[in-house]
């Protein structure tokens, strides 16, 4: 059979909280040509903590992409057309390894994990009044249990193979993108780049600030929210970085390319998003899969007053307060599984509300509408839901990998491969599904109980 001729491709890999994928796109018309999806394990050795296991995360890399490479051969797709493949990562998630060896030496810390409050603690009394923005002026973030320097903090203090690699110079610290990417260039134990060893990673970009991209949110001003795991809403804000005075953090958002200027974004972190829907069906038994409870919750339509804070980890933006704990209120003898499964999505819709004003103040000018993306998204009810809460459209485009579309366009850019979507012509292309606020003559909202 003949081979299918396409042009040149990009390849994404996309490393997540809960999933790795290996992903390839038509680099002029960012079709998804074929992918392949690997769970991820989660530990919870004490309660707070999360952590994932380095080996098994880059060997999920691995198998993506050696079966991702299969799937392309049985399409008749030449994988030597693969020009260029981006990283993109769930970020904060800290590792350390031994650079003679290769070897981890603790389990990655994931970012919602809470187990350095008390170092956070330490450091905040450290500082002039106590402020956690101490930092905020250099780093664009506050002192929280969130970020990896933290993170690092508690591994040196705490694990003594870390803190004896620390004092003989062979411990290499990084996040999972740095991780990948030294392991790729070939550790001391063989590592297995199999059918794509001679294709260059190219582009690098946090999960949040890829889907920035792949949304192409390039214009000062446009915003995307990622439903994931957590719940990340970054929006542009061009050339020049901007401190936020409602609690959202500063952060440098991509850079496509070594003369062109780096671009930076207002974000704005959610912890548990996605996270609730594994709780209610891992910790309470009340659905069996994620996609179940988009249907418990519509079959009542409403939360019955029930509200659910899910702030498992503490909250992010814009409290940034380690000590909160998750609550449920309103709950009466009427209340069942599918209120509060109802209550579950208004929480990330209402979180997200929060986030937005947040925004809208810091930059004086309101969002019309707002791009959204992640696992979550293929939840309708949860959209319209947030199309209500925050009354404006919310924007979904159909193909719904643009974290990875993203790093792949980054990566391809930076090998000179003509990338769709960095010319404005292509916008007229993209095809996506829009929810708007159904708002009744007197303004509220008629799927939810809550107003503003
Ligand atoms: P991440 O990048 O953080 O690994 P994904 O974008 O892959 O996350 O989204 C996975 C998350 O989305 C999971 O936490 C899962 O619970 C949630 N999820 C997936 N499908 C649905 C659904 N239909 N309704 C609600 N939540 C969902």
């Amino acid at each position: 059979s003949s081979r299918v001729t396409l042009g040149p491709l990009v390849a994404a890999i996309d490393q997540g909280t809960s999933s790795t994928r290996f992903l390839v796109f038509n680099a002029k018309t960012a079709e998804l040509l074929s992918h392949h999806q690997v769970e991820i394990n989660q530990s919870f050795p004490k309660e707070g903590w999360v952590e994932e296991d380095p080996k098994e995360i880059l060997q999920s890399v691995y198998e993506c992409m050696e079966r991702t490479c299969e799937k392309l051969t049985q399409l008749n797709i030449d994988i030597s057309n693969i020009k260029a493949i981006g990283v993109t990562n769930q970020r904060e998630t800290t590792l350390v390894w031994d650079k003679e060896t290769g070897e981890p030496l603790y389990n990655a810390i994931v970012w919602l994990d809470l187990r350095t409050q008390s170092t956070v603690e330490r450091l905040i009394n450290k500082t002039p009044g106590r402020n956690k923005n101490h930092l905020k002026h250099k780093t664009g973030l506050p002192i929280s249990t969130y970020f990896s320097a933290v993170k690092l903090r508690w591994l040196m203090d705490n694990v003594d193979e870390v803190a004896e690699a620390v004092l003989t110079h062979r411990a290499m610290f990084g996040t999972v993108d740095s991780w990948l990417i030294w392991a790729r260039k070939g550790p001391p134990w063989p590592s297995k780049s199999g059918s794509l060893s001679g294709i260059p990673i190219s582009g690098c970009l946090g999960d949040q600030s890829a889907a920035l991209v792949g949304q192409m949110c390039f214009q000062e001003g446009q915003a995307k929210n990622t439903y994931g795991t957590g719940c990340f809403l970054l929006r542009n804000t061009g050339a020049k970085p901007v401190m936020s005075d409602h609690g959202l953090i500063t952060t440098v958002a991509y850079k496509l390319g070594r003369d062109k200027p780096a671009c930076y974004a207002l974000e704005g972190s959610v912890a548990i998003a996605g996270a609730v829907v594994r709780w209610l069906k891992d910790n309470l038994g009340i659905i069996q899969t994620s996609t179940e409870l988009e249907k418990l919750a519509a079959s009542v339509g409403t939360s019955y007053g029930c509200y659910f804070v899910p702030a498992f980890s503490g909250l992010y933006a814009p409290y940034w307060e380690p000590s909160a704990r998750g609550i449920i209120c309103g709950l009466t003898q009427f209340t069942n599984k599918s209120h509060l499964a109802f209550a579950a999505l208004e929480a990330v819709c209402f979180q997200t509300r929060e986030i937005l004003d947040a925004m809208n103040q810091d930059s004086g000018i309101p969002l019309t509408q707002l791009q959204v993306d992640g696992g979550m998204t293929s939840n309708r009810l949860l959209m319209q839901l947030q199309a209500d809460i925050l009354c404006i459209p919310v924007v979904k485009p159909s193909m719904p990998e643009t974290t990875a579309l993203g790093a792949a366009m980054a990566a391809g850019a930076a090998e000179g491969v003509s990338v769709w979507s960095l010319c404005p012509e292509d916008l007229s292309e993209v095809t996506s599904e829009k929810f708007e606020p159904q708002i009744n003559p007197e303004g509220k909202c008629t799927v939810t109980l809550f107003q503003y």
